[in-house]
């Protein structure tokens, strides 16, 4: 694919192209911003949770070189990190780190012991917000694996949008994709997922901010358990 870069799409073009693409392949979707924009001006954003897992093999299989990063918080699941090592060794390739410089000890020593209990949202903006905003000022284009079922938040995410918050351009192939057709794609194609998915844990963010759920429950109730907290701030898509 071309690495020249190419001008930014405007608002009116991405709209458009996301009506075009509602009833595309999620691959296809991929592959039209590969090509607008060029492979190197995109990244994508990897939790290692299902719906990531099946977009790392999607991406790849548009183009190996693409970026793919992680946030590291210091504070995922033993089996999170597991997970990456498995999709590491099945595509051969390094997913990038990013991470705050803030120790999890500086952090407890300047906000407190548990800033997660306490104050979820400062602690993901230190530990999750500031370093993507940081890390995405390199690229014009992300990749997340964002779907309208996953949340009230999410219901009326586009495959492909304008992310006001960055500037970036936004796809979200995955967005009309319910998780039968996620977790058919991963079966298929063997793709290794988080083992945590198998133990009531639909959803998975950091250890102290997520639990199994319960028959019946929502499948992001497991997150941020007792507060009203849903996200993260990384997805802003309005409610409308
Ligand atoms: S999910 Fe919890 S532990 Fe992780 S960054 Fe947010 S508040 Fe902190």
């Amino acid at each position: 694919m071309s690495q020249v870069v190419k001008e930014f799409p405007s608002k009116e073009e991405l709209k458009q192209v996301a009506q075009e693409l509602r009833d595309a392949h999620p691959i296809e979707i991929i592959r039209w911003g590969l090509e607008r924009l060029g492979t190197s001006a995109f990244t994508f954003a990897c939790s290692f949770g299902y719906e990531d897992v099946a977009l790392v093999d999607m991406v790849l299989e548009v183009d190996p070189s693409i970026d793919i990063f992680y946030l590291d918080t210091d504070l995922h699941f033993p089996e999170t990190y597991q997970t990456r090592d498995r999709l590491a060794e099945r595509y051969q390739k390094e997913f990038i780190r990013v991470a705050t410089t803030l120790t999890l000890e500086e952090q407890a020593k300047q906000y407190g012991e548990k800033l997660w209990t306490r104050n979820p949202d400062i602690c993901c903006r230190l530990r999750k917000v500031e370093p993507l905003k940081e890390f995405l000022k390199r690229y014009q284009g992300w990749i997340t694996g964002i779907r309208r079922e996953q949340a009230p938040t999410r219901a009326h995410t586009e495959v492909v949008e304008y992310d006001q918050t960055f500037g970036l351009v936004k796809l979200n192939p995955l967005a009309f994709w319910n998780s039968k057709q996620v977790w058919n794609y991963i079966h298929e194609k063997n793709i290794p997922y988080n083992p945590l998915h198998d133990q009531n844990y639909p959803s998975i963010g950091c250890l102290p901010c997520t639990r199994p759920v319960q028959p019946g429950e929502d499948p992001r109730a497991g997150r941020w358990a007792g507060t009203q907290k849903i996200e993260c701030g990384l997805h802003n898509t309005p409610l409308k």
